[in-house]
């Protein structure tokens, strides 16, 4: 079973896009579909820090949460150009953190993820979704079991279970991320199915059942119920197709129709 009633689908944004006018018609050109089913799929948007605050004016009450692509270990001080997870409090109600791409172009490690998780986890009103995940070397080589067992139980070392509610562990295979060549949903079952072990043996049996655990890499609306579908799966997160106002619209009917029928 999946822990969760409710789907989560999260849309990054990524680095997109470059103009605020198009993230506003973005977002409104989203919004009917992803407001529409909010008792069976909950959906947050991660736009670039810029957009934050005109996003958050546009979605209102309408049910649809907002997310921060990253944040700071600490709350406030000497560090040029970050942004505090207290900062986010208040408007934001998720926060991503470890994205395959933050770790491969800026270095983060599993360390500073682990104090990013923590940080964002201490401002009550947050919630955090993890990224791991293994590059394509350790597909091949059969070693990503190992990688992503790493990664989560690193990610989770300051965490204890009463933090298991506000927490979500994305597994993104790397080499699906961006590539259009999605995770087997065999795969991707039997990795998410290894994340609630490993979050079972580092925070305890109930944090297991009650972490939320999402696929991403390449989803789209031809894929998304293939994932949905999995028994240990809570949803997605969508990078390139959470850009396509039609596919995205379409990607949460097809999630919320999975839903809907359980
Ligand atoms: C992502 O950005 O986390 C992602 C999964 O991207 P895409 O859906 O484009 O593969």
């Amino acid at each position: 079973m999946a822990a969760a009633e409710k789907a989560l689908l999260a849309a990054n944004w990524k680095m997109n896009p470059t103009d605020g006018g198009a993230a506003l018609e973005l977002v409104n050109a989203i919004l009917p579909a992803a407001s529409s089913n909010v008792d069976q799929v909950e959906v947050a948007l991660f736009p670039p820090f810029p957009w934050l605050l005109g996003v958050a004016e546009v979605l209102g009450e309408s049910g649809v949460k907002l997310g921060a692509q990253d944040c700071f270990w600490e709350m406030s001080g000497a560090y040029t150009g970050e942004v505090s997870p207290k900062m986010l409090e208040g408007w934001c109600q998720w926060v991503l953190v470890g994205h395959s791409e933050r770790r491969a172009y800026l270095g983060e490690t599993d360390a500073m993820v682990a104090k990013k998780v923590a940080a964002a986890l201490s401002c009550e009103t947050l919630s955090v979704i993890m990224c791991v995940g293994e590059l394509d070397e350790h597909y091949v080589s059969g070693t990503g079991s190992e990688v992503v067992t790493t990664q989560v139980k690193a990610g989770l070392s300051s965490c204890s279970a009463d933090d298991s509610a506000r927490l979500v562990i994305a597994y993104e295979p790397v080499w699906a991320i961006g590539t259009g060549k999605s995770a087997d949903p065999e795969h991707a079952y039997k990795t998410m199915r290894l994340i609630r072990r490993v979050v079972g043996e580092t925070i305890g049996a109930g944090a297991a059942r009650q972490v939320r655990v999402l696929y991403g890499g390449s989803v789209n609306a031809g894929n998304v119920q293939s994932y949905v579908e999995l028994p240990l799966c809570d949803g997605c997160l969508i990078g390139g197709a959470s850009l396509k106002a039609d596919e995205f619209s379409e990607i949460v009917r097809v999630t919320g129709a999975v839903y809907g029928h359980r």
